[in-house]
């Protein structure tokens, strides 16, 4: 009798731990799920941060200040006294400097 029941107990622990099994892995899809979000939304963070804010200085990551020379818009950078632009704008510039 003891034996029967130790079987009985034994099919409880096998249920239990399946359904511990199961619990775990519907947590773990939802953890999996909860960090995707967060990650997109960080994502959609950054870029609407990086519009609003305008973009950071490559070397020294400092706020770059748009200013606009001649119809060529130039990024520079107040910290390092660096200038960034835009590739269409370089092109710009320099057939501008090759046509003097
Ligand atoms: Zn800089």
């Amino acid at each position: 009798m003891a034996d029967e029941k130790d079987r009985f107990g034994e099919k409880i622990r096998d249920l239990e731990k399946a359904r511990e099994d199961q619990w775990a892995a519907q947590r773990d899809r939802e953890l999996l799920e909860n960090l995707r979000r967060k990650q997109a939304e960080l994502k959609s963070a950054v870029s609407a941060a990086a519009e609003t804010m305008g973009a950071l200085c490559p070397r020294c990551h400092h706020q770059l200040v748009k200013t606009e020379h001649h119809g060529i818009t130039v990024l520079s950078c107040p910290e390092d006294g660096g200038g960034w632009l835009d590739q269409a704008d370089l092109k710009r510039l320099l057939q501008k400097a090759g046509a003097r």
